[in-house]
C-alpha cells in the first residue's frame, strides 16, 4: 500500500501540523515501525522503498522514532546492489515493554515482552483460584505485576501497558469480567480491583491465545479457528487477521456448546457441554486420574505407554471435540482449525478423532487441522504482545 503524495511533506514536529497531517504522520510512523519490526535491520533507503515514501520523509520519521527510544541505529548496513550503504535500523530492545498477565484456574502468571518480541521478565505462582474471591486473587496478581515491572525498570525498560487474560466472558469495556464459571466470578471489574498504574486491557484467554497464534505462530493463515483447553475449552475465530468478537464480545464459547443435551450438568448452567467431555478435568476423570498440576504430562506419558483407559478417555474427548467443531466448521467455514493450549500436547491422540468426525460430518472439502507450537503460553504471550502491537500501531502515542 503506498501513501498519498502529500504524506511525504510531513514535518519533523507533529505539533506544527494540522489534524489531517497529524493523522498521516502517526500512520506513517506506524508503517515505519511495522516495516522494521517485520523486515529489519533495514537502512532508511530500504524502509523508504518498501513503504513508498521519499528517503527524506522516512529520515524525518526515523529521527523521531530514535529520539523516542523506539528505533536504534546499528553500524553501517552491508552494501546493497544500488547506492551507498546506510546505517541499519532495528527495533529498540531498550524502549517500552508490554506487560501480560494470566489468571488461570490453578495459576497466575505475568511476563514482560519488549518491542522485538523478546520476553524480558516473567514470574508465575501455582494457586487454587477456583471459587476464590476476586479481591485476594487480584492482590496476588498485582504483586506479580509489580515484581515484573520492577525487574524491567531496573533494566531501563518502560512498561507501556498491562493486558490480563482471564478464563471468562469480558464486557466490551475491556475491564469487566461478566462471568467466569470456572472461577465463580460475576460482573467483576478488574480495573477497579487491580487499579494498575498502567493502561489496562482485559480479554478472554482464548482471544489472546488466538492472537498469539496469529502474531507468533509459524504459518497460521489470516482466517482460522483457534481452539485451546486447560480446565475450560475456549475458541476464537480470526477473520482476515482480526478477532470476530460477536455482538457482546462473547463469541467463541466452544466449551459450552452442547455435545449431548442430556449429559452431565456444567458450571455454566447447561448440560452435556463439550467441556464436560474434553476439558482437562473431564479427561482426567475418564482416565481414572485425580486432577492436579502437571496432569497433562501424566496423560501424555500414559497414552504413549498404551494405557487403555487413558487412550479411551482421549478417544472420547477427541470425538466430542470433533462433533462440536463440526458445528463451527459448517457454520463459519474457517480455512484452518488450530489446536492450542493443552490440546496441542494431546494432539497425537485427539487429532485422528477430530479429523474423523469432521470428515464424516462437514459439508465441502473440510478444513485443515493444525497444532500450535505455542501451546499453553499462548494467552500470556498474546496478552503481552497486544500491548507491544498497540505501541507499533501508534508509536507517537507511546512516545
Ligand atoms: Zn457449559
Amino acid at each position: 500500500m503506498s501513501a498519498p503524495p502529500h504524506a511525504t511533506r510531513a514535518g519533523a514536529s507533529g505539533a506544527r501540523l494540522p489534524d489531517t497531517q497529524q493523522g498521516m504522520r502517526r500512520r506513517n510512523l506506524a508503517r515505519v515501525m511495522h516495516t522494521v519490526a517485520a523486515r529489519g535491520p533495514l537502512s532508511r533507503a530500504s524502509v523508504a522503498s518498501r513503504i513508498g515514501l521519499t528517503r527524506a520523509a522516512v529520515s524525518t520519521l526515523v529521527d523521531e522514532l530514535i529520539r523516542s527510544g523506539l528505533l536504534e541505529e546499528l553500524g553501517p548496513e552491508r552494501p546493497g546492489r544500488v547506492g551507498r550503504p546506510g546505517s541499519a535500523l532495528t527495533i529498540s530492545g531498550r524502549g517500552p515493554v508490554g506487560i501480560g498477565a494470566e489468571v488461570g484456574v490453578d495459576h497466575l502468571a505475568v511476563c514482560a515482552v519488549d518491542l522485538r518480541g523478546d520476553v524480558r521478565a516473567r514470574t508465575s505462582r501455582r494457586v487454587g483460584n477456583r471459587g476464590r474471591a476476586p479481591e485476594p486473587m487480584l492482590a496476588d496478581l498485582a504483586d506479580l505485576v509489580h515484581k515484573v515491572t520492577r525487574d524491567v525498570e531496573r533494566e531501563g525498560l518502560r512498561p507501556a501497558g498491562l493486558a490480563v487474560a482471564v478464563p471468562g466472558l469480558v464486557a466490551r469495556d475491556s475491564h469487566t469480567v461478566v462471568r467466569a464459571p470456572n472461577l465463580g466470578w460475576h460482573d467483576t471489574d478488574i480495573g477497579e480491583l487491580l487499579a494498575p498504574e498502567l493502561p489496562l486491557t482485559v480479554d478472554n484467554e482464548a482471544n489472546f491465545g488466538a492472537l498469539a497464534e496469529l502474531w507468533l505462530g509459524d504459518g497460521a493463515p489470516d482466517d482460522f479457528l483457534h481452539v485451546s483447553a486447560e480446565i475450560g475449552i475456549g475458541a476464537a475465530l480470526v477473520v482476515e487477521g482480526a478477532l470476530l468478537r460477536g455482538s457482546r464480545g462473547f463469541a467463541g464459547e466452544l466449551g459450552h456448546v452442547p455435545v449431548r443435551p442430556d449429559g452431565p450438568a456444567c458450571a455454566c448452567g447447561g448440560r452435556g457441554c463439550l467441556e464436560r467431555y474434553a476439558g482437562e478435568e473431564a479427561v482426567l476423570r475418564a482416565a481414572g486420574l485425580p486432577p492436579g498440576p502437571g496432569r497433562v504430562d501424566l496423560l501424555t506419558e500414559r497414552a504413549a505407554a498404551g494405557d487403555a483407559r487413558v487412550l479411551g478417555a482421549l478417544h472420547d474427548a477427541g470425538t466430542a471435540l470433533g462433533i462440536a467443531l463440526t458445528g463451527a466448521v459448517n457454520l463459519l467455514d474457517p480455512r484452518a482449525i488450530v489446536l492450542g493450549g493443552a490440546l496441542s500436547r494431546l494432539a497425537p491422540w485427539l487429532l485422528p478423532c477430530v479429523e474423523g468426525e469432521l470428515g464424516q460430518r462437514t459439508t465441502g472439502p473440510g478444513c485443515t487441522v493444525a497444532v500450535s507450537r505455542i501451546g499453553s503460553e499462548g494467552p500470556l504471550l498474546g496478552a503481552a504482545h497486544s500491548v507491544v502491537r498497540a505501541v507499533l500501531d501508534d508509536p507517537a502515542g507511546a512516545a
